[in-house]
């Protein structure tokens, strides 16, 4: 298939040659025809496939040419972290240029001073691409006004779906036209966050794209098994073999991403936190640094685990695990893209066993624990009747109700 045969516009089609791209990918063939059509789409496909450009092109397409009024926002794209609004906004920004008409595109987030944002938003704007927090406290400045925004995309729409955006989604679902299309994506959608969905879509088109195995296939995983405390070592170890030249370590708190940070850089490699007390500055910065190859670690919270797209990144290395087996998807996500190989490591320790056989479970994975020399294991296997079920992680999600299922089911019974 050719990105020609989906009905994109002829500016398009240039803006697709001019960034290089030359067939559509799965996602892109099934979800850009009927999004030019106006339907609402769930859409889900496999971290790195593509989705990104899956809704921009439907997006430009869907701006009006300008008439001489002041239309305000006509497209709302919502990201959950800042560092992925500046993502999309630059694809949708490098495509836009493509088009006849100028488009104003805002891309709102916090973390910086406001103002800029307000004097930008003067004069109106076509499409913003926000997280919520920011976006809902311009509308209150009355910076902006979303009464016109007919399209709406949720980018890691499970995420921005869950409960630590839901007051503010429904806030600004609330500013948007009722009758709007809505494009939803991300690779994974669990059960409660589909059924959630499903509410807010209109005869929805479900598009998705099952990797050729259950899992991404250019991502080899493997798993560790150390103690606890030796993992930092372990890490070092393993770049020195190896000879990695960045690597991305997902750690499960700020406190040990600094930690991690600073152990690694005592021993003379060139690492980074990078988590959400920091400032927006330095943690601009530190990606910047990372995607130029300045910068050969990165140690980060999940707030670098939704959407990120660092070309060639080779390697993932999990030193805590992730809270969930879609946590688990989105960190090993980072590699292996657009066709490009990657390896996800997990490290192991006894306490972590039990949730480790979890994620596994649920990713339908069985992944040999392997031994490093010099690395033996020497703490004593946790009894299984007395193993925690996910020690220091808070338990699994998505097993039993979460918060949010028994804020909704209170919700419901409330209304009645
Ligand atoms: P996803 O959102 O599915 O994780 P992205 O949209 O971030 O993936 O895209 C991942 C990478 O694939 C990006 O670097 C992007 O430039 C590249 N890409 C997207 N579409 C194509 C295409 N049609 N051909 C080649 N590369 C593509
Ligand atoms: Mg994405």
């Amino acid at each position: 298939m050719t990105f020609s045969t989906l009905g994109l516009s002829p500016a398009l089609l240039a803006g697709i040659a001019a960034l290089g791209y030359c067939s559509p990918t799965p996602i892109q063939c099934q979800a850009i025809s009927p999004a030019l059509q106006g339907r609402d789409l769930l859409g889900s496909a496999h971290t790195g496939s593509g989705k990104t450009l899956a809704f921009a092109l439907p997006l430009l397409q869907h701006l009006q040419p300008p008439d001489g009024r002041l239309r305000g926002v006509q497209a709302l794209v919502l990201v959950p972290t800042r560092e992925l609004a500046m993502q999309v906004g630059e694809v949708i920004g490098r495509l836009a240029r493509h088009l006849p008409q100028q488009v104003k595109l805002s891309v709102l987030f916090g973390g910086v001073s406001v103002n800029p944002q307000m004097m930008q938003l003067r004069g109106g704007t076509d499409v913003v691409v926000a997280t919520p927090g920011r976006l809902l406290d311009l509308v209150a400045h009355n910076a902006l006004s979303l009464g016109n925004a007919t399209l709406l995309v949720l980018d890691e729409a499970d995420r921005m779906l869950d409960l630590g955006f839901a007051d503010e989604l429904d806030q600004v679902l609330g500013l948007l036209p009722k009758r709007r299309q809505n494009l939803f994506f991300s690779a994974t959608f669990g059960p409660a966050v589909q059924a959630l969905a499903d509410t807010l879509l209109c005869n929805p088109m479900r598009v998705e794209i099952q990797a050729p195995t259950r899992q991404p296939a250019d991502i080899v995983q493997r798993a560790i098994a150390v103690d606890a405390g030796r993992r930092t070592q372990l890490l070092r170890h393993l770049i020195a073999l190896h000879g990695w030249p960045r690597v991305l370590v997902f750690v499960a708190t700020k406190y040990a991403a600094e930690i991690v940070a600073d152990k690694l850089r005592k021993a003379g490699l060139t690492a980074e936190p990078f988590h959400g007390a920091l400032s927006q500055g330095k943690r601009t910065q530190v990606l910047t640094d990372f995607k130029a190859s300045r910068l050969g670690v990165v140690v980060a919270t999940d707030v670098a685990a939704r959407g990120l797209d660092i070309a060639e990144l080779p390697v993932v290395v999990n030193f805590d695990l992730p809270r969930s087996p879609q946590d688990y998807t989105h960190r090993i996500g980072r590699t292996g893209r657009a066709g490009s190989p990657g390896l996800a490591i997990s490290f192991v320790s006894v306490a972590t066993q039990a949730h480790f056989r979890l994620i596994e479970k649920r990713q339908q994975i069985k992944l040999t624990q392997e031994r490093i020399d010099g690395f033996a294991v020497t703490q004593a296997a946790i009894p299984a009747s007395t193993a925690p079920e996910a020690p220091g992680n808070g338990g699994i999600k998505g097993q039993r109700p979460s918060k949010k299922d028994k804020l909704r089911a209170a919700a419901r019974l409330a209304a009645r």
